[in-house]
């Protein structure tokens, strides 16, 4: 099993924070770029001037993989009942909200909205409550969307146990998974998950292992960036990608982004990791993984998204609505209580599909088969 290996992240930081720009930049056009060349890509000292040379790289590196397609998936939040307690999360525990459960039938009518919408790539969406999370519900459930021509569908529920991946991936042909470590730090992993299954830090560690090990074609991983010092975040997310694809090389794995954002009755101050870092951030993950998709969701502003796609990302979440039933119902003046984040991209799926094309990029409504 990976165990983040603290005491090395920590060296690694230590040894970059005493280099110099000469450094850096020797670091970052290095031949074999490795791990110690990407803790010195995250520097405080990344003038405008070097960032340039990194976001050009990246973008580079990324076209040559992956061409000009960007993949567009939809969420869709089929329950927001949480047994958590997620500091920064809307669906958590202690908030009293309306929760939702969306039904077999329910499910299978927003799906069909989000079909008629061209998505052929959708991720299915719920807080962590048993129920949500049932085999005996899910398979029917994912079967069905492959029959209504889904020719990817992921989930990002609960973390489940490796027979659990394994019945999805024999029985109904689960195509992917999301799960992100939010933080690796297991002081501030405590403190943000204070009670409920997620508190269990090694649990969701290994989640992503499970998964891989029972076959699950295609793992999202990441982690919450606002939580930790996003240079350790990052280091240790290297190491965990580096540890799957070295050990679980049948898996496909990408990286999403997620920035804290804020939600009903979060009462933390998290600290917003800079635009600049986060594009730090995303190019440098690009030069040490050449060949992983990378993701960015509708957390972000659409001039910010448009901005960033060309640097490194493969696919992009569109039209997304983070309500149970919110496709299918009318947005109330009290929708916004019932997100689980506040979604700061609000164009139609064509809108941003005509975005794209505008830039020069292939949107593909259906993922890689
Ligand atoms: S982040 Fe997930 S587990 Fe935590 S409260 Fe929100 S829905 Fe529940």
């Amino acid at each position: 099993m990976f165990v983040p290996d603290h005491e090395k992240t920590r060296k690694l930081l230590e040894i970059t924070d005493k280099g110099t720009k000469r450094e850096i930049i020797e670091a970052i056009n290095c031949e074999n770029f490795g791990l110690s060349e990407f803790a010195a890509s995250l520097s405080p000292l990344i003038d405008n001037e070097i960032l340039k040379i990194i976001a050009g790289r990246s973008a580079q590196l990324t076209r040559k993989r992956f061409g000009r397609a960007i993949s567009l998936y939809i969420p869709l939040y089929y329950d927001n009942r949480c047994t958590n307690s997620c500091v920064y999360c809307g669906f958590n525990c202690r908030n009293e909200m309306e929760r939702t459960s969306l039904s077999y039938e329910e499910i299978i009518k927003e799906a069909e909205i989000i079909r008629n919408k061209n998505f052929k790539n959708i991720l299915l969406v719920a807080g962590e409550h048993p129920e949500s999370a049932d085999i005996d519900f899910l398979v029917p459930v994912i079967r069905k969307l492959h029959e209504l021509d889904f020719t990817c569908v992921s989930i990002e529920i609960a973390p489940l146990e490796e027979e659990q991946y394994r019945t999805l991936v024999k029985d109904a042909h689960l195509d992917g998974l999301y799960v992100y470590q939010e933080t690796y730090n297991r002081d501030i992993y405590a403190s943000v998950h204070p009670a409920g299954k997620k508190s269990d830090y090694n649990w969701r560690l290994a989640t992503a292992e499970r998964a891989a090990k029972a076959g699950v074609p295609k793992i999202g991983t990441g982690f919450l960036l606002g939580l930790g010092d996003f240079r350790e975040e990052a280091v240790n997310l290297a190491q965990h990608l580096s540890y799957l694809q070295k050990h679980h090389w049948q898996s496909e794995y990408s990286i999403s982004f997620p920035r804290i954002r804020n939600a009903k009755g979060m009462d933390e101050n998290f600290s917003r990791v800079s635009d600049i870092d986060f594009i730090k951030l995303v190019c440098s993950l690009r030069l040490l993984f050449h060949e992983t998709g990378m993701s960015l969701s509708t957390r972000e502003t659409p001039q910010f998204r448009d901005a960033v796609i060309p640097l490194g990302f493969t696919s992009l979440s569109a039209g997304s609505l983070t309500v149970p039933g919110g496709y299918s119902s009318r947005r109330s003046k009290d929708f916004e209580l019932l997100e689980q984040f506040q979604v700061e991209d609000n164009r139609t799926p064509e809108e941003i599909a005509s975005v794209l094309s505008q830039n020069g990029f292939d949107p593909v409504w259906k993922d890689w088969q």
